[in-house]
């Protein structure tokens, strides 16, 4: 993804977060129902969430097998779509690994895209620079820790840190 694109992503969750009044470690499932979704989990082998619009019917849709750091990664996911690609009124995702994925597919960028605007509206630039407020050196310990206190996988939080310059 480009520079620019990413800092307009980053534009985009700023604002988001300011509209919604979120904090650090906000209540997801509360800010989709304001949004005016319903939540679904079921059991699927492929497919980690989509989101569904229709006349009569908007949901996000989770497996319920999955992890509830990850589960909270894709309603972030589904939400980037929704703020992102307005034309976009159905996105599955098949088989589809969290981290970021680099494609020249238009399909697979707007994945990389919603990717990165969960990145950014869960482990937000200012909560974290503030979080490592006079932190030293960042070590493992201090991964995980983060990763708890923002309930993501200590994954995403590594590749988040290292995103930010931290790592
Ligand atoms: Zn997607």
């Amino acid at each position: 993804m480009k520079i620019e694109r990413k800092n307009q992503i980053e534009a985009a969750v700023k604002k988001f977060i300011s509209d919604f009044n979120l904090e650090k470690g906000f209540n997801i499932r509360k800010l989709v129902k304001n949004l005016g979704f319903d939540i679904a989990e079921g059991n699927y082998s492929d497919l980690s969430g989509a989101l569904i619009i229709d006349e009569d019917k908007k949901l996000i849709v989770l497996n319920q097998t999955d992890s509830s750091e990850r589960k909270r990664f894709t309603i972030g996911h589904e939400v980037g779509h929704l703020i992102l690609h307005e034309d976009m009124n159905l996105s599955l995702r098949k088989n589809e690994s969290i981290y970021f994925r680099s494609s020249n597919n238009p399909g697979l960028e707007k994945e990389y895209e919603a990717n990165y605007f969960a990145a950014c509206l869960l482990m937000n630039r200012e909560w974290l620079f503030e979080s490592l407020n006079d932190q030293i050196s960042i070590n493992e310990g201090t991964i995980s820790k983060l990763a708890r206190e923002y309930e993501v996988s200590e994954q995403a939080m590594a590749i988040r840190l290292s995103s930010l310059g931290f790592v």
